[in-house]
């Protein structure tokens, strides 16, 4: 369902894309109904998230996958060589065409996975929303093919001007690379007359930052974005991590994803206030928005209050942590997360699966009987202990 607080952000792209939200709204509609009944089945997802590669140019501090705590980078090993072929992904693109969910393309670095344009032209053959989140390093040397793909979406990850960004990344020179290649996109953009792909830059809140966002929009501006959005910072705390592994328990699955997101926040509360208040009161320019649209109150919440999750065991001690955040938990009824080895998950940082891909259709794994199961034990719990830090929680 479309939530209160992403009335806004849904209007701007119903603005935008009005073909694409508009089908998002009847799919999630339907999804809905499908929750109220209870078996655990569900239509096909609206969104599908293909992590084309678990591989990464940058190891950026704050990164759940790559970062200093990051799970991906604790077992590098693990995260080689695990990446479906073209075919594979033609064949699943054949099978959930007449379905038409809208595809992210996501990894790692999705740039890094070799086929990745030809990956867009057949889903745009087939009629598909295709959205591309980048940390925007290999853009210049993509940048024609990536317009001339149909791609609909470029959503790039840029966290401050160039001592910020690059101070965070911890590579100089990075920052003025991503500029050349926003630049080269919006070139081939006037070049072939098109709007398409719109360019969306995606901004992290972290310790490194908050004290900064109110140059941010001037960047978006100079990258000649369409839209900039400020995005809150996934962390945990020890405890909250200790109850997921205990839930996770539950379902025969680890948690060890969240493990990346286990550190201290460093953020003061009331300078992020202030500054997201001057960053978004910057009239011209791109569309500027905050994802979650947390009110003043719920900012506080989700940075100060631990969940202190040591005799968590149902909703109802989960409901007195963050009663107004989040009451419970649509997204695997209606989005999907494929990685690089096939399996298809119904939480990013759950190693739970559905099932493979290369093993069955996506129709049978969307529904198979681990689908089900977990869907039917989430509905009863509502939410996990790290769910008031997952973005999922507050997009449905
Ligand atoms: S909010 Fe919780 S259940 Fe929903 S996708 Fe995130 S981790 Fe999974």
């Amino acid at each position: 369902m479309i939530q209160k607080r992403n009335l806004r952000r849904f209007l701007l792209k119903t603005f935008r894309q009005p073909g694409y939200a508009l089908g998002v709204a009847r799919k999630r509609a339907l999804a809905y109904l499908m929750y109220l009944g209870g078996s655990g089945r569900s239509r096909l997802p609206e969104s599908l998230t293909l992590f084309l590669t678990h591989r990464c140019n940058l190891q950026c501090k704050m990164c759940g996958q790559w970062g200093e705590a990051g799970v991906t980078r604790k077992n590098p090993a693990g995260a080689s060589g695990k990446e479906l072929s073209l075919e594979t992904y033609r064949r699943l693109l054949e099978e959930i065409g007449p379905y038409k969910p809208n595809i992210t393309l996501f990894g790692g670095e999705p740039l890094l996975y070799p086929h990745a344009v030809e990956l867009i032209e057949q889903i745009k053959r087939k009629k598909m929303h295709c959205l591309m989140i980048t940390n925007g390093a290999l853009l210049s040397g993509c940048a024609q093919k990536l317009v001339e793909s149909g791609l609909d979406e470029l959503n790039v990850s840029l966290d401050g001007d160039r001592s910020v960004h690059d101070g965070i990344r911890g590579m100089p020179g990075l920052f003025e690379k991503i500029m050349a290649g926003l630049q080269a996109i919006a070139e081939h953009k006037s070049r072939l007359g098109l709007a398409r792909p719109l360019v969306h830059l995606q901004c992290t809140i972290n310790s490194g930052n908050f004290m900064y966002l109110d140059v941010v929009p001037a960047v978006a501006r100079r990258a000649r974005a369409d839209a900039l959005t400020f995005h809150h910072l996934i962390h945990l705390d020890r405890s909250e991590l200790e109850a997921q592994e205990r839930l996770c328990a539950q379902l025969g699955c680890s948690g060890a994803g969240w493990q990346g997101f286990v550190f201290g926040h460093g953020i003061d509360v009331g300078v992020l206030k202030e500054q997201l208040g001057r960053a978004s009161a910057q009239a011209a320019g791109p569309a500027i928005d905050v994802y979650p649209a947390f009110s003043p109150e719920e900012i506080d919440r989700y940075y100060n209050i631990s969940g202190n999750y040591s005799e968590y065991n149902s909703y109802s001690s989960y409901s007195n942590y963050c009663k107004s955040i989040g009451a419970r938990c649509l997204s695997p009824w209606i989005a999907g997360y494929l990685f690089p080895g096939g399996d298809l998950r119904p939480c990013l940082n759950l190693d739970y699966s559905f099932g493979n891909i290369g093993e069955q259709p996506l129709r049978a794994v969307w529904n198979s009987p681990s689908a089900r199961r977990f869907r039917r034990f989430l509905k009863v719990q509502r939410l996990f202990p790290a769910c008031a830090r997952c973005t999922e929680l507050y997009r449905y």
